[in-house]
């Protein structure tokens, strides 16, 4: 089967994935940050529910990338599994299994405990010794997201001396060094600059007094990058953005160039009239005042729809006209009010996120009717939903339950 085959039965739901807008989306952000600043795609999530692999391999040949970031290790094994070959760096703990593949992969891990560092120094020891590759570490530095990280201070020093004793030997590498915000993405950048302030306190108290210049200081992720620009240092971490979707209400504001890359659709299966009295769905929440024309969606919860749309909160567009969602969400269907789309019929194209004539639903729109926001909503899109990844109208790739296809020249 080949991938139009493929993807034209992927007609009960399905994410269609705009490469175009990502590359895009890099080239404005490129624009905003400092010329010597790099960027650090973050794909963590299988890329924010949308799909790590093909975006990766659009985003690895641009200068602006200089290589990746996720948050397990087993993220980052499938990327060297499909050749993608610029460095990628776990953001989080790694457990130590999966010490000795990353050093040999070349995987950059995330250091901020002692504890950790014995096993790393042996496994990076002899994976140095048996084929001369160095475990490239980043230090991980809490300034106030109270997550992980080794605080700005003499502790935090002291853990720096020694890391720096064990890459005396070559088996490691401080390649670089790494604060998180907290509050980047509030109107109030306060607490942010308070943030770098810390960070690049505790990077002056490193170079004076242990007289290490870390190469790679970064700092700013997507809130940072739109509106923080003395936040990036020699990189910086763009996730959300990438994809088009903002960080927060608050930011970015009204003038903004962020395209999103995901659309979801799907089609109208049946179509009938609900009786004045009848209910609908589980439950019986909603019954009918009146006779209603109602419209049968073949996705739910299931496929990571937010059952919290339930009950009017939701909407979907058809035609080019929203059409409210009726009593609850199931796992792999709900039901739409058409009574005012009166030529809806099955088989009509049903928006979920994205665009339908004049009207449009975000992802934004909807974290907000579900009482989630848009991160969590794209992350959650689930397995069982197939995706499609499009360069210049064209199919290019494609993933479902069955597994990930490309096209030959992709
Ligand atoms: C997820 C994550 C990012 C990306 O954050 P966005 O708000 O999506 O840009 C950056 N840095 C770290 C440490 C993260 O965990």
């Amino acid at each position: 089967m080949n991938l139009t085959e493929r993807t034209e039965n992927y007609k009960r739901v399905c994410a269609r994935i705009d490469l175009d807008a990502i590359e895009e989306n890099v080239r404005n952000m490129r624009a905003l940050i400092r010329p010597e600043s790099k960027m650090i795609g973050v794909i963590k999530t299988d890329g924010y529910g949308h799909g790590s692999i093909p975006i990766a391999k659009v985003l690895e040949p641009l200068e602006p990338i200089s290589g990746f970031a996720v948050a397990a290790p087993e993220e980052a094994f499938l990327l060297r599994e499909k050749g993608i070959r610029k460095p990628i760096l776990i953001l989080g703990y790694t457990f130590p299994y999966a010490y000795e593949r990353m050093a040999r992969e070349e995987i950059r891990i995330t250091v901020f405990s002692v504890e950790m560092l014995k096993e790393l120094a042996e496994t990076a020891g002899r994976v140095y010794r048996e084929c001369g590759k160095s475990m490239k570490v980043h230090i991980k530095v809490d300034t106030g997201m109270g997550r992980i990280g080794v605080s700005p201070d003499a502790d935090g020093l002291e853990f720096v001396r020694r890391l720096m004793e064990c890459t005396r030997d070559g088996s490691m590498e401080i390649e670089g060094i790494f604060t998180h915000f907290a509050r980047a993405d509030e109107k109030d950048k306060t607490s942010a600059r308070r943030q770098l302030e810390l960070f690049t306190g505790f990077l002056s108290q490193i170079r004076e007094t242990l007289g290490l210049e870390i190469p790679v200081k970064h700092c700013a992720n997507s809130a940072g990058i739109l509106e923080l620009p003395e936040a990036d240092l020699d990189a910086v971490r763009a996730g959300i953005t990438l994809y088009g979707l903002h960080p927060s209400e608050e930011v970015p504001g009204e003038r903004s160039f962020l395209k999103p890359a995901l659309t979801l659709e799907s089609h109208v299966v049946y179509v009938k009239t609900l009786r004045a009295g009848q209910s609908i769905s589980y439950g019986g929440t909603f019954t009918a005042a009146q006779d209603m024309k109602v419209a049968t969606i073949p996705v739910g919860y299931g496929d990571g729809y937010p059952r919290s749309l339930s009950g009017g909160r939701g909407y979907v567009l058809i035609r080019g006209q929203r059409a409210p969602i009726l009593g609850r969400v199931c796992m792999d269907q709900f039901m739409v009010d058409v009574t005012r789309i009166a030529e809806t019929q099955t088989g009509d194209r049903v928006t979920l996120i994205g665009q339908d004539g004049e009207e449009r639903i975000t992802a934004e729109e909807l974290g907000d009717l579900s009482g989630r926001f848009n991160y969590e909503l794209v992350c959650d899109l689930g397995k069982r939903v197939p995706r499609v990844f499009c360069r210049a109208g064209r199919i290019i790739a494609a993933q479902d339950l069955s597994g990930y296809y490309e096209d030959d020249g992709f």
